[in-house]
C-alpha cells in the first residue's frame, strides 16, 4: 500500500532528520539550506549538510504525496491502471504513467 510506504518513509526521514540537525546544528531549513555551499573535498559536516538538505527535499515529496492521498487523490498509471511504484513518484510527483508504460510512449 502507496500509504503505509509513505508514513514509513516519513518517519524514516524524520529520524534522519533528527540525527542530522544534532551532528550539522542545522536547525530551520529555510535560513540555512542557501548557506550550504559545495566544496570540492568536502568535510564530514559538508556531507552531513548534504545529506540533510536530500532529506529536507525528500519528506518534502513525501508529505505532497501524502497530502494527496489524504484527498482522495489514487496514484494509478494512466495507461495500465496499477499504482505507480512511491520511487517513481519521489522522482516524479506528478507523474501519471508507471515506468512501463511511460517508456513505451
Ligand atoms: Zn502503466
Amino acid at each position: 500500500m502507496l500509504k503505509d510506504q509513505l508514513e514509513k518513509e516519513i518517519s524514516i526521514a524524520n529520524a534522519q532528520i533528527e540525527e542530522l540537525e544534532l551532528t550539522t546544528h542545522v536547525v530551520s531549513p529555510e535560513n540555512t539550506l542557501s548557506d550550504i555551499i559545495t566544496f570540492e573535498n568536502p568535510s564530514e559536516d559538508e556531507v552531513n549538510k548534504r545529506k540533510l538538505k536530500r532529506v529536507y527535499m525528500k519528506k518534502r515529496k513525501l508529505l505532497y504525496l501524502k497530502d494527496r492521498l489524504k484527498n482522495n487523490f489514487t496514484f494509478l498509471c494512466n495507461g495500465c491502471g496499477e499504482e505507480i511504484t512511491l520511487d517513481r513518484l519521489l522522482i516524479m510527483p506528478k507523474a501519471g504513467f508507471c515506468t512501463s508504460c511511460a517508456k513505451n510512449t
